[in-house]
């Protein structure tokens, strides 16, 4: 067949990076974008070479979370140059601009689906250890167009990201058959905010029972690689863009990040 001059440049982007992953979750509010980043983080403070990219069109919370709001996306000979993050270097592709967000409200999935490519098609990320996709939740518009871009990547797979509620895991199963669906391997789920720890003590409390979920990774043999604590300490760091690895390090959750990366 003919060559795809697209796909090729994407091709000769990727072929350099040797980890794609994708980070997805069934509905919003899960954590998908916080873990991601603690992902990314946890990553480039082994010294892998790490970027992130914000398919989260509509509701990119990245820049904020890696602290480049301040930084504008250009273009030179060698494509979009990333957005360079503070945390020890990651580099970040996302829309930057307010407006740009409201226009692609607008015609949505014709512009979404032709940013998304570009985002791998002209974005310079040179060679990475880790490209880390963060995607549009599984409720959205934006979902399908940006898996399907995804998959001319040829991502290793898909971590799933949750909370253990029963309303979550009901979009964890429909998230599972469209990845199936779709031909997206699942690397394993995440659950998210599984436990509460005591700032006072580093006690762990249960939230939710997570009978549910674990019913759900046996029956479709898809590993939980992680439970994330919820801990106070992360969010402030990422309420304010500041990187929780390098400030808690022995905190339980990014003990448990550190235990997802040894899971990959
Ligand atoms: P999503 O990307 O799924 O919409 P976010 O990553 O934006 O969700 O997370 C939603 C909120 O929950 C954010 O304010 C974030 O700081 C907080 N959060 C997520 N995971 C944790 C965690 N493990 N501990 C503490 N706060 C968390």
């Amino acid at each position: 067949g003919r060559i795809d001059p697209d796909q090729e440049m994407i091709d000769i982007r990727m072929n350099v990076i040797k980890h794609k992953i994708l980070v997805m979750s069934g509905k919003g509010g899960v954590g998908k974008s916080t873990v991601g980043c603690m992902l990314a983080q946890v990553l480039a403070s082994q010294s892998c070479k790490v970027g992130v990219v914000d398919l989260d069109i509509c509701g990119p919370s990245i820049p904020k979370l890696l602290s480049v709001e301040d930084q504008v996306v250009v273009n030179t000979e060698y494509g979009w140059k990333t957005l360079l993050s503070p945390h020890n270097g990651i580099k970040v592709m996302s829309v930057e601009d307010q407006e740009k967000q409201v226009c692609l409200h607008v015609s949505k999935c014709i512009l979404v689906n032709g940013l998304i490519k570009r985002f791998f098609k002209d974005t310079f990320w040179g060679k990475l250890d880790y490209l880390i996709c963060d995607t549009p939740p599984g409720t959205s518009d934006e979902h399908l167009t940006a898996i399907k871009v995804l998959k001319n990547v040829r991502p290793d797979g898909a971590i799933i990201v949750t909370t253990s509620q029963g309303v979550s895991i009901a979009t964890v199963r429909r998230e599972v058959n469209f990845c199936r669906k779709m031909g997206v391997k699942i690397l394993g789920l995440v659950v998210n905010m599984s436990t509460f720890v005591c700032p006072c003590c580093d006690e762990l409390t249960n939230i939710f029972p997570e009978d549910e979920i674990e019913k759900l990774s046996e029956e479709q043999k898809i590993p939980i690689l992680a439970r994330i604590p919820i801990d106070t300490r992360v969010t402030a760091c990422c309420e304010v863009g500041r990187n929780p690895v390098i400030e808690h390090p022995n905190s339980q959750a990014i003990k448990c990040m550190e235990q997802l990366v040894r899971s990959l």
